[in-house]
């Protein structure tokens, strides 16, 4: 799985084929989609037109919280790969664990058939804390490959990423730039920047990758696609990293995964 890659969250379906064309373009090889966002079909054409081998193309999309249990998920994997009009995805993801519902559990035994399928090469979940993580391995004893969590530097996350790492998870980041929450202009990150001759978005995308983090940063700029990209010929030192680890504050800019859904 790519380090780096690009996430597609509130792009408009008939946007999603030149922005993913554009990203493919300058570089990105992993794709962060999901039913939820309805620009599977305008992701899936970029990523069949690119002319991109398929396999040097890491496709991640994610089950949506309607659509939980187990064949109702089966359903959805069926429609979300006949949407992407691809024969496989390389990581789907159930979205959230949603446990007012309580049916992420039977959810997650139906995307261990897909894997055995063959046509999602790999199985993980998106926004899940410790105690729903537990129970997926207590009552089925497979591992989720990925989970994809809100982290960032206002967010910084050290006991589930800590939680994840001890269990052979890999920890994703989503909103990893904080979307909009003012940290690219923190005077830390600012100043980081200027030492290194980079950006405030770059630095704080090392920063995810000096950690271990999968980032998958969301832009429609061009300049900024390609900028998000850059961030492999710099590294920061011990200061810069405990002056980001400094700006934790706990808040969140996406919904509470113990009540969302
Ligand atoms: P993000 O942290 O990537 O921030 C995106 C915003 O930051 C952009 O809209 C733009 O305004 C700004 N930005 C981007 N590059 C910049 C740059 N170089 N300089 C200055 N500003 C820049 O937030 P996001 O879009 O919420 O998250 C990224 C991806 O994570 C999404 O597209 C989606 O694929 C995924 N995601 C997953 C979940 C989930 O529940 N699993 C939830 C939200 C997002």
């Amino acid at each position: 799985m790519p380090q780096l890659g690009f996430g597609v969250y509130q792009v408009p379906d008939d946007e999603a084929a030149a922005t993913v064309s554009a990203a493919l373009a300058v570089g990105y090889r992993s794709v962060d989609t999901a039913a939820l966002y309805g620009n599977e079909g305008g992701t899936g054409k970029a990523l069949r037109e690119s002319g991109i081998p398929r396999e040097e193309l890491f496709v991640t999309t994610k089950l949506g919280n309607a659509d939980q249990g187990h064949d109702v998920a089966l359903r959805a994997f069926d429609d979300s790969l006949e949407r992407l009009g691809l024969d496989y995805v390389d990581l789907y993801l159930i979205h959230w664990p949603v446990p007012a519902k309580d049916l992420y559990a039977q959810t997650w035994r139906a995307l261990g058939e897909i894997h055995h399928g063959g046509r999602a090469r790999a199985v993980g979940v998106s926004n899940f804390e410790p105690e729903h993580l537990t129970r997926l391995l207590e009552e089925t004893g497979v591992v989720p490959a990925v989970n994809q969590i809100e982290l960032h530097p206002r967010l910084q996350q050290p006991g589930l990423r800590a939680f994840d790492a001890e269990r052979g998870v890999v920890t994703e980041a989503w909103s990893p730039l904080g979307r909009g929450n003012g940290v690219l202009d923190d005077p830390v990150v600012r100043k980081a920047a200027a030492k290194h001759g980079k950006s405030p978005a770059q630095v704080v995308l090392r920063w995810h990758i000096q950690l271990g983090n999968v980032v998958i940063p969301k832009s429609v700029t061009p300049s900024r696609v390609r900028e998000n990209l850059d961030v492999f010929d710099f590294e920061l030192d011990d200061d810069d990293l405990r002056e980001i680890q400094r700006l934790e504050t706990g808040t969140r800019v996406g919904p509470d995964p113990h009540t969302f859904g």
